[in-house]
């Protein structure tokens, strides 16, 4: 969308060839509502601890841009397109037609909650999870079915959830909604730690009656749908550095651009594919562009690449320099997913038995099996 013979899209970030190209991509960008933040300036810098110089030499961006929050709600009562702030909160209502766009606690939604002051307090403490019937906001008084359902490993159950109720029965009491007999604990809308009587851990079924929609030049789409042009894009000042030369290394640039890692020891190593042609086709854009090896040649080459991710590097590597040091970290992945396999009785292929004893002796290798068999180092 905005690539030209100066402008270079890689994985959706720009690589722009001259200052006079950079100029117009910027005044472009902000003609179609991006919002840019200038890099270089001290406020940005401030986080990657580099001088502008570093910053030029070594090829990071230096302008972001970012088109601002497109998010709207979307009233299912009237179907307005309504503001997303508190669209989410329990009892906010429309700012068009007033329906409420949302509860967050209604008849039959689930709550999971500790009591707040009792000293079993911690990692393991039970847990009850229970049925709503109401939630009285004005009163602050939540009305919960007076039976405990199962959930995850620290909720509790029949006695167990019988006694942490008994131990806590000073943050409850028995009530009535209608002619059903209910479990009445103050809860109050606004939250907090130092009155509260239980704090809430996880909650579903929720009413819903707006939905998210993002709007870009008037038309909708969904939360989750791609706009046609990027949300937001790093943008690259190629001319300080470009073109690269066929350094040992220059493979670790070229698969950084494409958003991969360039250590071997990181990936699977029975064989499985972790590069795609998408993925090879951004390098190859790359490579054409911004270094000093023949993208025609590049072109021809990648395709018999292997695919998998030592394989794909090293292949990468030795087609951008005749001697590469790739990197080849020891990786504890690699031995637990080799400890994995063997228990379920499947094949290691001989890198797979090689690359996992190397990860076990890592530090993390050791202190894990130490761990296992219950020894301080
Ligand atoms: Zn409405």
């Amino acid at each position: 969308m905005f690539e030209n013979e100066n402008v270079v899209s890689v994985m959706r970030d720009l690589y722009v060839k001259t200052p006079k190209a950079l100029k117009t991509l910027l005044a472009d960008l902000c003609k179609r509502g991006y919002e840019i933040k200038d890099l270089r300036k001290d406020e940005h810098r401030h986080d990657r601890g580099a001088t502008v110089k570093q910053m030029e030499e070594n090829g990071w961006s230096l302008w972001y841009a970012s088109l601002p929050d497109l998010r709207r709600g979307k009233c299912k009562s009237c179907g307005s397109l309504i503001s997303v702030v508190g669209v989410h909160s329990h009892g906010h209502k429309c700012e068009v037609c007033g329906e409420v766009t949302y509860y967050d606690l209604v008849d039959g939604s689930t709550l999971t909650f500790v009591f707040n002051d009792d000293g079993e307090r911690g990692f393991m403490s039970p847990q009850l999870r229970m049925k709503v019937r109401f939630w009285d906001v004005e009163s602050g008084i939540l009305y919960l079915y007076p039976e405990f359902l199962e959930g995850g490993l620290s909720v509790v159950t029949g006695e167990r959830a019988e006694a942490y109720l008994k131990r806590n029965s000073n943050s409850w009491r028995y009530g009535s909604v209608g002619d059903g007999k209910v479990i009445a604990i103050d809860y109050s809308f606004q939250w907090n730690r130092a009155t509260a009587k239980i704090e809430p851990y996880d909650s579903y079924g929720h009413y819903w009656n707006c939905s998210i929609v993002k709007v870009w030049e008037g038309k909708e789409y969904s939360e989750f749908d791609r706009l046609p042009i990027p949300e937001s894009m790093s943008i690259f000042e190629a001319w300080h550095w470009s073109p690269l030369p066929a350094t040992p290394h220059l493979h670790e640039r070229i698969l950084s651009a494409a958003g991969q890692v360039s250590d071997k020891g990181y990936y699977y190593q029975d064989g499985r594919q972790a590069f795609y042609p998408g993925q090879w086709q951004e390098m190859a854009k790359f490579v054409r562009h911004f270094t000093v090896l023949d993208g025609d040649r590049f072109d021809a080459a990648w395709p018999r690449f292997r695919n998998s991710g030592p394989g794909g590097i090293d292949d990468l590597a030795h087609f951008c320099h005749s001697n590469p040091v790739v990197e080849n970290r020891p990786n504890i992945g690699n031995a637990l997913v080799a400890a994995g396999k063997l228990i379920e009785g499947q094949p290691l292929t001989e890198d797979e038995k090689r690359e996992a004893v190397r990860g076990a002796k890592t530090d993390e290798g050791i202190d894990f099996i130490r761990g296992l068999l219950g020894k301080k180092r």
